[in-house]
């Protein structure tokens, strides 16, 4: 431990030096207001002693200064030394940023049970810190499962949500185009009354590695939507470019070949919709993925396993 005596008297400065040092702490002199700021800047003391009579700044000044020069959140205890007794000069010193206040002369033995006091209090204040930090860490962890859809480690449909409204306001300063796709595995039921609903979701967790992988770009992201459901937003891209991204995602299950028998493609598929709209206030970005959702359905109704894509974000259009 460190402690930044700061007093004008060579004797006084002697003698506090020589009490602390006696405690088991370095005492680190200085006999301006001018210098025991730059030891403060140069030093990180852990306690300021300070005499209120300096022959250039004045103590409270001194303090003054630390407490802005002190970077946000630290805190180093200041104990006021002076001869000045009145009410005042103590409700000064401590609106001055000090913590604390003895009467000159100093009594070596009130000093010591000063400073232990102070050490307490910083051990407590070095507690909480380390605390406050795990509880930051275990915030930000909390925050990011919660943001995870269980089964597949994807994000989950809440989150989603929050992205899509963030592009979607994105797009809108930038009057750019948003794309949204679904895709919802074919003959899923069948698969897991046929193999379980173990190997189910392992299927499960196998897709939705496929359709990360087929993504491109930094800025897309891809949610579980619901049971066998995925949806993708894709910020910045045109239909043609999302359509692009559905069919490789189409190929890349199709790839993984996990057999489906008694389907007509024998293996697991899945169909997808497709839909961009240029982001206008006055439309609900939802509506992206009601149109998405639309067209996936055609692409059911049309045999399953391929990409529809639409522009109509009206419900009642074909
Ligand atoms: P379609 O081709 O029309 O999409 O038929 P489908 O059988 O895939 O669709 P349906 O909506 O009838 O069935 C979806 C099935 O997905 C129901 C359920 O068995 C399965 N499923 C949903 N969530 C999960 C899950 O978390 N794990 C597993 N293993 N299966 C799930
Ligand atoms: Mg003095
Ligand atoms: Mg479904
Ligand atoms: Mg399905």
């Amino acid at each position: 431990m460190k402690t930044l005596v700061i007093e004008d008297s060579t004797s006084s400065l002697k003698l506090l030096c020589g009490y602390i040092q006696k405690i088991g702490i370095t005492p680190i002199p200085a006999e301006t207001g001018a210098k025991g700021i730059d030891l403060f800047l140069a030093e990180h003391p852990d306690l300021i002693l300070l005499d209120v009579m300096l022959p250039d700044l004045d103590g409270y000044e001194v303090a003054r200064q630390i407490r802005l020069l002190e970077p946000p959140g630290d805190w180093t205890p200041i104990i006021f030394l002076s001869s000045m007794n009145k009410d005042k000069d103590i409700e000064m010193g401590i609106a001055a940023g000090g913590d604390d206040y003895l009467l000159k002369p100093i009594s070596e033995i009130v000093l010591a049970a000063k400073i232990r006091a102070m050490q307490r209090i910083i051990q407590m204040r070095q507690s909480l810190l380390v605390l406050t930090r795990k509880l930051d860490t275990a915030n930000q962890e909390l925050k990011r499962l919660t943001s995870l859809d269980g089964l597949t480690g994807i994000a989950n449909r809440r989150h989603f949500d929050e992205i899509l409204s963030r592009e979607w306001r994105r797009a809108m300063r930038q009057g750019e185009e948003l794309s949204v796709l679904m895709c919802d595995i074919d003959f899923f039921k069948h698969y897991n009354d046929t193999f379980g609903h173990q190997s189910g979701d392992e299927c499960l967790r196998q897709i939705a590695l496929a359709l990360v992988g087929s993504m491109e770009r930094g800025g897309d992201l891809l949610a579980r939507y619901g049971g066998e459901e995925f949806v993708a937003v894709l910020p910045g891209t045109t239909l043609d470019g999302a359509s692009h991204i559905a069919a490789q995602m189409r190929q890349a299950i199709c790839k993984l070949n996990i057999t489906h028998p008694d389907t007509p493609f024998g293996k697991v598929t899945a169909s997808f919709g497709v839909a961009s709209a240029v982001a206008m206030p006055e439309t609900d970005p939802l509506k992206i993925v009601g149109a998405a959702d639309k067209a996936l359905y055609k692409a059911k109704d049309a045999g399953r396993n391929r990409v529809f894509r639409t522009t109509s974000l009206d419900p009642q259009e074909d």
